[in-house]
């Protein structure tokens, strides 16, 4: 799927609720929520914090998603186009990194 794929079927599923998107800061607040999960699932597999007992570790993949999503309904409340901004994005990225790193030869 493409960004603007991502961002038209959120819309079309938030369309049902009333508001359909939440007030940025709120949006942002789910983001940090969803990288929190995130956070706790790495530092149970690589961390310093091993599962509890019974832990049931949540799916990354998941997790990685929900963030998407956060981000996606962020972007779509905003109106930007995603697929731009990630181009305008990757062209800075390369314009500016391309010393920074070591290159594979
Ligand atoms: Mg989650």
């Amino acid at each position: 799927m493409s960004f603007e794929e991502y961002q038209r079927q959120a819309a079309e599923w938030t369309s049902q609720f009333t508001p359909q998107y939440w007030e940025p800061h709120h949006i942002l607040a789910q983001m940090q929520e969803e990288l929190g999960e995130i956070a706790r699932i790495l530092n149970r597999v690589y961390g310093p914090k091993p599962p509890k007992e019974g832990e049931q570790l949540r799916d990354l993949g998941g997790e990685l998603c929900d963030l998407v999503f956060a981000v996606v309904c962020m972007a779509n409340r905003e109106s930007i186009d995603l697929s731009e901004a990630w181009q305008q994005s990757m062209d800075r990225k390369t314009r500016r990194d391309r010393e920074r790193f070591n290159r594979k030869d």
